[in-house]
């Protein structure tokens, strides 16, 4: 039966249709989806093919067109896996147009333990976010950072823990000499403070002095970040403690810049981005410009927003250097160096 005020043909139960032309649309139609008789299901907007699959091979394929030129497929295969070795059955998103693909949402998400990014040493990754855990090489004492024609131009670290540094010209943070608290200036020698022993990660904490200071009786207060012990696996199947500097989770206001503005760092100025509205026509896809750039304020641009990070934990080390024979020391535990 076919529903009152409707014709055409209907089947039922177990009816059966074989090798027919299945078409959505009038006939004569340039926008619809066909069956054919040779086991294709096509889809064509305005003439032209936008999708197709086929049954005509043991691998599944679907294939995408842009304006009728194929742009990519979405297919199975079984063959060498560079990420797990050996022959493994796949699923393969081929982009075969000149853009590159996108995925887009939200968040995305790639659930796996083994991620090949590239197979190519020449390949590019452009990081522009922030790295949220640890960097840390597959196994210990492998891989660089840099090579030596090819190096970083600026690191910044808290602590930096190398067995072995080989360094050019030596810097320090500290400016002026802390025992006669005349700033440093070309041509003076310095000697170095040992100022706290950190026996179980950093060894011998120094700090630059003048070489003729050493005599000046002076207590130093200075920062420290804390040390907690911790437990590891190894890979002889012991396991050992080992101390890292301590950090603690904690909740934080912070100022953020809004999505869609940045600080011109050229000029110090907070400006709106360029909006770019995507139209969303069926069967239509293309980039509109919907706002200009423009210059607004800082206020306008930034947001307060709660972040949970990790702090560093820091404690407070007095050191008395050249103390006066009869006075008590400060802290025993911080012997001055001479
Ligand atoms: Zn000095």
């Amino acid at each position: 039966m076919i529903r009152e005020g409707k014709y055409g043909l209907k089947i039922s139960g177990d009816g059966e249709i074989y090798s027919s032309v299945i078409q959505t649309g009038t006939e004569g139609s340039s926008t619809y989806i066909k069956l054919t008789p040779e086991g294709t299901l096509e889809s064509y907007y305005d003439g032209k093919q936008n999708l197709g699959m086929w049954s005509g091979q043991n691998w599944g394929n679907i294939i995408f067109f842009y304006d009728g030129t194929q742009v990519g497929q979405l297919y199975t295969i079984n063959d060498y896996d560079p990420v797990l070795g050996g022959t493994t059955k796949k699923l393969v998103i081929w982009g075969k147009s000149d853009g590159s693909i996108r995925l887009q949402g939200p968040g995305i998400e790639l659930d796996s333990d083994y991620i090949n990014l590239s197979g190519s040493s020449g390949a590019q990754i452009n990081v522009r976010g922030k790295i949220v855990d640890n960097l840390v090489p597959y196994t210990h004492n492998t891989g660089y950072v840099g090579y030596s024609d090819q190096r970083w131009n600026s690191g910044y670290f808290n602590i930096l823990r190398a067995t072995n540094l080989s360094q050019g010209d030596t810097c320090f943070e500290e400016t002026a000499c802390p025992l006669c608290e005349k700033a440093f200036a070309p041509g003076d020698t310095i000697v170095l403070l040992v100022r706290h022993i950190d026996e179980d990660f950093l060894g011998s904490m120094c700090i630059p002095i003048h070489a003729g200071c050493q005599g000046i009786h002076k207590v130093l207060t200075r920062e420290i970040q804390e040390t907690e012990e911790l437990y590891r696996f190894k890979e002889d199947g012991t396991v050992e403690t080992y101390r890292e500097p301590k950090f603690e989770e904690v909740e934080e206001q912070i100022y953020q810049i809004k999505e869609g503005y940045k600080l011109d760092k050229y000029t110090g100025q907070f400006k709106k981005k360029e909006v770019m509205a995507r139209a969303e026509v069926p069967g239509i896809q293309e980039a509109v410009e919907f706002s200009p750039k423009k210059v607004v304020t800082k206020e306008e641009a930034m947001e307060l927003v709660t972040v949970r990070r990790k702090k560093p934990v820091m404690k407070k080390i007095t050191v008395e250097l050249n103390a006066p024979a009869k006075a008590e020391p400060v802290d025993t535990a911080d012997a001055p160096v001479r």
